[in-house]
């Protein structure tokens, strides 16, 4: 896999080519303004090095985007005053996913913003559970 894809909006942002607010960055990764803002201060971390999804991210830059996002978390938490954070990832295009080069939301939340959850939480089926876990653990 190349370390960067010249198609990729997000690589272009890392390489500094198309603007963007970036806010905080280590050796590996790069955190920056989401343009669409789910709640006031949304940011996205990203590998430095191209990687579409989770499938395709090394547990090594997994592990440093994941820690610049703890990092940023707290800088909203200490700066904008939130009162949590939601950390998302979308994998695939089943899953959401629009920019095919692995980020992480990270989402400040405030009590009684308006954002909603994306389902409504009902009671499984245990051997579905159950089955799921087998194939799981197999
Ligand atoms: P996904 O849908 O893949 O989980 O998230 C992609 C995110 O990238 C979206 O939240 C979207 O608002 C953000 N985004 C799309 N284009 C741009 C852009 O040009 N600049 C920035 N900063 N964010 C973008
Ligand atoms: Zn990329």
């Amino acid at each position: 896999m190349p370390e960067t894809d010249p198609d990729c909006l997000f690589c272009a942002i890392v390489a500094g080519t198309i603007d963007a607010q970036i806010i905080d960055q280590s050796e590996q990764a790069v955190a920056f303004m989401d343009i669409n803002p789910a709640t006031r201060g949304h940011v996205l971390v990203v590998p430095r090095v191209h990687c579409s999804d989770l499938y395709e991210i090394s547990a090594g830059d997994l592990a440093e985007t994941a820690a610049l996002a703890r990092q940023v978390a707290l800088r909203i938490r200490d700066k904008l005053g939130a009162d949590g954070v939601n950390l998302l990832n979308s994998c695939r295009p089943a899953a959401w996913q629009t920019v095919f080069h692995f980020h992480m939301h990270v989402i400040p939340r405030y009590e009684g913003d308006p954002l909603q959850l994306p389902w409504v939480p009902e009671a499984g089926d245990s051997d579905s559970i159950a089955a799921c876990a087998a194939a799981l653990r197999s």
